[in-house]
């Protein structure tokens, strides 16, 4: 037997309604909202994630899915959506489109990582993008469209947490006040962050080893090294999420794992999925479309994983309801088939799921596998049914049964489901 892949899952016929209904409201708050659906492709030149994501952060130094193909060039599986979309947004001069253009995606991701519960190789993410605003009212936007998103699932059990990490020149301030404050502390540190030490030391703040935290808690705040036009940014934001009623605690913490944020971060976090919290992250990168060829354009977006959404949902008892049909057609003898397979097929015609005998078993336990199905109704077609022209609609959810003239069968069910 061959196996799947470690780190990556099959979603099977029984499950994928769950799936389809996270897909669904994505894309109903999407159209709420104005973001039109972009596609990219699963793959790009190596490039594209060196130059825009950068070359110290954990996905490109270890987690990437990078080959050579046939014709000799380095190709990597997309880490993340992000970089796809600015590349295409360059690339099809988008920006000629009337600004700002919202955009999402629904996309496999692929991180060479060590698999665990939330954590897998390849996972799915449901991603916004703004591009062409740097309107604090958009990154409010933005946080709006993703806190609607998980409310309307029914969610409970997430805070958002905010923090702003300036622009490139606040940030050079912070990053020596930091490198200042971790140069006697740095020999303490797990080895990842000896490593982020010299490369980039913002990134320490991100460390998850409990060492690394404690020390790191005593560190200068970025939120205390910003510039006016940051932190004049930042209290906009925090003014228009009170305004739309998005609660929100400001977290200095919280810097990302992507070298491509500027100004304003944030996180989904919950405390129900042990280390694997964070739900849903994003922020403002303003440099990003120059970092792959482009016009200077502010954006902000984020990214959230479907995976731990939806462990999430099971974990704190988020039902979803399963998919049925509205009716299983029995067929009690050969000579009803024609008959049987004729009202399946108007019923659908008209709008009507419907299912009916493919194995020639006996009514008993075609009615049995109809249960199973969760039929909503369940017609038994035979000789008498034939000759009387009207069939006997038995209703499972309480056993009631009604006679209706078979050309009246689909008016009768459609006026009871929808
Ligand atoms: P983490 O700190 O958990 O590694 P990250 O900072 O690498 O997350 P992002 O790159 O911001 O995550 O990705 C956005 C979202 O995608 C995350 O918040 C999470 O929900 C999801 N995600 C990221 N990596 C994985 C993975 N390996 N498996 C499942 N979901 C993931
Ligand atoms: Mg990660």
């Amino acid at each position: 037997m061959i196996n799947i892949p470690k780190g990556t899952k099959d979603v099977l016929p029984g499950d994928s309604y769950r799936w389809q209904y996270v897909e669904k409201t994505a894309r109903d708050v999407c159209a709420l909202y104005n973001a039109r659906e972009i596609r990219t492709p699963v793959f790009e030149h190596t490039e594209l994630f060196l130059r825009s994501i950068g070359d110290t952060t954990d996905i490109v130094n270890k987690e990437m899915y990078t080959f050579e193909d046939k014709g000799g060039r380095s190709i990597t599986l997309k880490p993340e959506g992000t970089a796809g979309v600015a590349r295409s947004y360059v690339e099809n001069n988008l920006e000629s489109c009337s600004l700002p253009l919202k955009m999402f995606y629904i996309t496999p991701v692929f991180r060479y990582e060590r698999p665990q519960a939330g954590r897998l190789r390849e996972h799915h993410q449901f991603g916004v993008e703004a591009y062409g605003s740097p309107s604090p009212a958009m990154d409010c936007e933005i946080i709006g469209l993703a806190y609607d998103f998980l409310t309307k699932l029914g969610i409970g059990r997430l805070s958002l947490h905010l923090n702003s990490i300036g622009c490139p020149e606040c940030r050079a301030k912070y990053n020596a006040a930091l490198t200042a404050f971790l140069g006697d502390r740095i020999g303490d540190m797990c080895e990842n962050c000896r490593d982020r030490f010299s490369r980039n030391p913002l990134r320490i703040l991100d460390c998850k080893v409990e060492g690394c935290r404690a020390i790191v808690a005593g560190a200068p705040k970025i939120t205390d090294y910003l510039c006016d036009d940051c932190r004049a940014h930042m209290s906009e934001l925090e003014s228009r999420l009170k305004d739309a009623g998005i609660p929100y605690v400001v977290d200095p913490d919280i810097v990302r794992g992507l070298d491509y944020y500027t100004r304003t971060v944030f996180e989904f976090v919950t405390d129900a999925l042990g280390a694997q919290g964070t739900v849903c992250a994003g922020g403002r990168y303003d440099n990003l479309v120059e970092s792959v060829g482009g016009k200077h354009t502010p954006c902000v977006g984020f990214g959230l994983g479907l995976e731990r959404l939806l462990l999430l949902m099971e974990q704190t008892g988020v039902g979803i309801a399963r998919p049925h049909i509205d009716i299983f057609v029995a067929r009690q003898s050969a000579a009803a088939d024609k008959a049987c397979r004729a009202l399946v097929r108007s019923l659908r015609a008209a709008g009507v799921s419907a299912e009916t005998d493919f194995l020639d078993r006996s009514v008993k336990s075609q009615l049995k596998y109809a249960d199973k199905l969760g039929a909503t109704y369940v017609a038994v077609i035979g000789e008498s049914e034939l000759e009387s022209g009207s069939v006997r609609l038995k209703k499972m959810s309480d056993g009631s049964e009604t006679d209706v003239e078979t050309d009246k069968i689909t008016q009768f069910i459609l006026k009871r489901i929808n």
